[in-house]
């Protein structure tokens, strides 16, 4: 494929509007996407700065919208505008990986890695089994099944595992991707009657890797064809690693069948992490930044933090800002200046009934009307922009999201925050009206 269309680029803009909303800024209407090539996506900045900002802050993001709104695995280059395309330098910024499929590349976390994660009690067998998985593939466990909530360590650990198997042997045919590529994918190829594509695809892997599978829940013709996909790579006895947020049968709206497949291999638990735990991740992560923090300070830290690997890192990313603006060094005060003193930073977490509440008083609107099945616009609107708020601001999947408002499945969840995304920045008035909502939230 080469070339990339308006709708695809405006798809990607879009996903890094609802997902990187602090990265996002207003000249990136300016950035031209010259072409979708052998898994590199080219986007040309206006100028030095803009393509610094690209390159240091937005490669991940980017790269995450790109592969959702293409179904493809792709990485993102950022050259300036004056040069050519195609010119060897710069090189892509993401060291490509092999995957010679298709010509495409798998976007992996270079620092999601065995060596950067932090066993305990509370994730080691889930470690053991991914590590035991990338030194025989498709013998130790199959399918290996991880399951935590929100920031253990999910997507840590699966691509760990393709970077050791890639590792060990660069022509295993890897292919790790959200389960919302897999679903957009999917759909795509029934839209354009590429169905022998995609199943050429999926089929012909060595390691199939899809994360966050919860989101093929409610999804029917998706969990059918991943039902064949399945079956298919695991008579060829070819390794299949899945995550979720919930053990296989607390999926809602998976199908049986799929269930007990989930199953068939290994299933492990990611829990949060215990004290100890979590001084280690505090150690690693700031290390990792050049930051060296005192026992005392990594123990306070560990101690504020009790939820989730990713909270920690967040904190000792503050921690980093802190010292780079200082003398370089952090002790208990300037950790507790920086973090504050209670566990939410001061602040009351955003909740689905606080989104509920503030957006029913501003449009005036009731609550039984936005989880009702009524379309009038007057309600519609308000509901989509809870979608929306609840997106952006809260840690809930698609599928809890749409549990709020009389069980919509995740794809009207998905449409509901496209759309908010857009009208916020095609509408300025719409969009002081989000804002006033967002700032009654964050008081
Ligand atoms: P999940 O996919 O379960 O939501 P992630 O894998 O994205 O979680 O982890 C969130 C962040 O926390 C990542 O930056 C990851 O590197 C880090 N992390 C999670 N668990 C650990 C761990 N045990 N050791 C080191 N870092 C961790
Ligand atoms: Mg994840």
């Amino acid at each position: 494929m080469s070339g990339v269309t308006d709708t695809v680029w405006a798809d990607i803009l879009a996903q890094m509007r609802i997902h990187y909303p602090d990265l996002v800024r207003g000249w990136f209407s300016q950035l031209v996407p010259v072409r979708l090539d052998q898994g590199v996506l080219d986007v040309l900045a206006v100028n030095a700065s803009q393509q610094r900002y690209l390159s240091d802050h937005c490669l991940r993001a980017f790269v995450e919208a790109a592969q959702a709104a293409t179904g493809r695995l792709v990485t993102v280059r950022f050259s300036l505008r004056d040069r050519q395309v195609g010119d060897p330098s710069p090189p892509p910024v993401v060291p490509p990986l092999a995957f010679e499929h298709e010509g495409d590349q798998v976007p992996l976390n270079p620092s999601y890695v065995f060596e950067q994660f932090i066993t305990g009690p509370c994730n080691r067998l889930a470690h053991a089994a991914c590590v035991a998985v990338s030194e025989s593939p498709g013998k130790a466990y199959n399918p290996l099944f991880i399951h935590g909530s929100a920031g253990l360590g999910k997507t840590h650990l699966l691509q760990a595992t393709c970077h050791r198997i890639l590792e060990q042997s660069a022509s295993t045919r890897v292919l790790y991707l959200s389960c919302e590529a897999f679903t957009n994918h999917f759909i795509q190829a029934v839209e354009h009657g590429a169905m022998h594509t995609f199943r050429y695809r999926y089929r012909h892997v060595d390691v199939l890797v899809i994360d966050d599978i919860q989101f093929l829940a409610a999804r029917e013709r998706s969990q059918e064809e991943f039902f064949h996909t399945f079956n298919t790579l695991y008579q060829l006895q070819k390794q299949i690693i899945l995550s979720a947020d919930t053990p296989p049968s607390d999926i809602p709206s998976l199908e049986e069948r799929l269930v007990s497949r989930f199953n068939w291999g290994l299933v492990a638990r990611l829990d949060p992490p215990c004290l100890d735990t979590r001084i280690a991740i505090v150690h690693k992560k700031s290390r990792a930044l050049g930051l060296e923090l005192s026992d005392e300070v990594a123990h306070w830290v560990a101690g504020r933090i009790t939820t989730n690997a990713r909270e920690l890192e967040g904190a000792v990313l503050s921690l980093h800002a802190m010292a780079r603006q200082g003398n370089g060094r952090i002790d208990l005060a300037l950790a507790q200046e920086a973090l504050g003193g209670d566990p939410a930073g001061g602040r009351t977490p955003v909740t689905i009934a606080s989104i509920l509440d503030a957006v029913t008083s501003h449009y005036g609107v009731r609550l039984a009307d936005l989880q009702s099945r009524k379309r009038s616009k007057s309600i519609a609107l308000p509901r989509q922009v809870c979608m929306f708020l609840a997106r952006t601001l809260t840690d809930h999947s698609l599928e809890e999201i749409g549990g709020y408002f009389g069980g919509r499945d995740h794809s009207t969840v998905l449409h509901a925050t496209r759309t908010i995304a857009r009208l916020q920045e095609s509408n300025p008035e719409f969009r002081a009206v989000l804002d006033a909502i967002t700032a009654v939230l964050a008081r």
